[in-house]
């Protein structure tokens, strides 16, 4: 017989979360990472008192509450509610586009004046099937916000010129006709109170984890300790890239430590939407917290082409890899292992979702214990 009812690959959100559940139905779990530490991408590390996003600033939002009620017994969450705020050379708007943004765009006042001034936007533009992300999205908000909010940002992200991509990467662009800077519409929102790895630390409780292990090191030797696995890696790398490699977008960050300094930019994220700034983002973590004192710590996001052994960060969703993942996940383990997450399901997942999925996951995985 097995030791361990789910050996579970990776110590991210999803083995954490997938790991809890079974624990609370009485299962026994094993979660490896091959990090020295756990929290996957929600990994936060404090520096001088400040908690720091490391692989990217992550605010949680939802509109589950069951997926709330599960995040908050891990934590207590702050009410930090995301602003973001534009700098198109120097010039500052607010975001998502609202009242705030057609203000100082326009100058307009009340909505109809700014639904009118977006109305003309778009039939001075007269695009009637855009052909390109460019005319798409100036056919959704015209040329003005384009211009300084959409097209330095979009190509950045990408490293690629809009005309060059495909109008379906922006299905809508949000408007909102009021003055609500919320970047997000869901009903819950926060930070857990002393960071992301404590959250996923608490929610690991009472479970067995090993960092620092390596599953496709030690392959047979795993295998044999549990009846289930539960693979949230890359599912191409799972299988040795036989049918070839899928393709992620990545970033780097540069962070910096500014011991002199209490607040470098008074928001915690601020968006660079001209395209010589050859960042996307500024991130000052503090803001996150509402952290006083002296002292604070930055981060610029730069988009980065991704090529095999780098940081997968965003799964690049086009037809050739979508139809190479379902090709993999024909080659199938004979019900022994399962994908999940996002890496294993090749899918850009919120936190929210991603303990969502975990729920629906568990509810089909039943594991009989051999
Ligand atoms: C830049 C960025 C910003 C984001 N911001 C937000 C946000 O603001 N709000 C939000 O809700 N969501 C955000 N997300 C999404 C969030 O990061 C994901 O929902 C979450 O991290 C998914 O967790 P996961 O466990 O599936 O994957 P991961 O966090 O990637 O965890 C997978 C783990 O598996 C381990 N692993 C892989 N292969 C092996 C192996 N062979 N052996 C052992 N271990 C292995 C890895 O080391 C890793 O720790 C953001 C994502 C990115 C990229």
């Amino acid at each position: 017989m097995s030791k361990y009812d789910y050996l579970i690959v990776g110590a991210g959100l999803y083995g954490a979360a997938f790991a809890r559940i079974a624990a609370d139905d009485g299962k026994t779990c094993l979660v490896i990472d091959r990090r020295e530490n756990i929290g996957g991408n929600c990994f936060t590390e404090n520096v001088h008192g400040i908690n720091v996003h490391k692989y990217g600033a992550h605010i949680f939002h939802t509109d589950d509450e069951k997926v709330w009620k599960f995040a908050q017994r891990f934590a207590e969450f702050n009410r930090y509610t995301n602003t973001v705020i534009a700098n198109y050379k120097g010039e500052v708007y607010s975001l998502p586009f609202n009242m705030y943004t057609f203000n100082k765009m326009w100058g307009v006042i009340t909505p109809e004046e700014a639904e009118a001034k977006l109305q003309s936007q778009r039939e001075e533009a007269g695009i009637k099937e855009p052909q390109n992300l460019e005319e798409q999205a100036i056919s959704l908000i015209g040329r003005d916000i384009y211009e300084k909010l959409v097209k330095g940002y979009t190509e950045k992200q990408w490293g690629r010129k809009a005309t060059e991509l495909p109008a379906f990467i922006i299905k809508r662009l949000p408007v909102r006709l009021t003055y609500d800077n919320n970047y997000f519409n869901d009903r819950f929102q926060g930070i857990p109170i002393g960071g992301y790895t404590q959250w996923i630390a608490n929610m690991l409780e009472g479970i067995e984890v090993r960092c620092g292990v390596d599953y496709l090191q030690n392959r047979e030797e795993l295998d044999a300790l549990a009846d289930k696995v539960i693979y949230t890696g890359m599912i191409d790398e799972f299988y040795g890239f036989k049918l070839g490699c899928l393709e992620y977008r990545s970033l780097r960050f540069e962070t910096e430590y500014m011991a002199d300094r209490s607040d470098y930019q008074g928001n915690a994220v601020v968006n660079y939407t001209d395209a010589e700034t050859p960042y996307t983002r500024i991130i000052e973590h503090k803001h996150f917290e509402f952290g006083k004192g002296e002292g604070t710590v930055v981060t610029k996001e730069y988009p980065a082409e991704w090529k095999p052994g780098d940081e997968p960060y965003y799964p690049m969703n086009n037809d050739r890899n979508n139809s190479l993942y379902e090709e993999y996940t024909k080659l199938g383990e004979g019900g022994k292992v399962f994908f999940g997450g996002r890496l294993g399901k090749y899918k850009y997942y919120d936190m929210d979702d991603t303990i969502a999925c975990a729920m629906a996951d568990y509810a089909i995985m039943p594991c009989v214990r051999k």
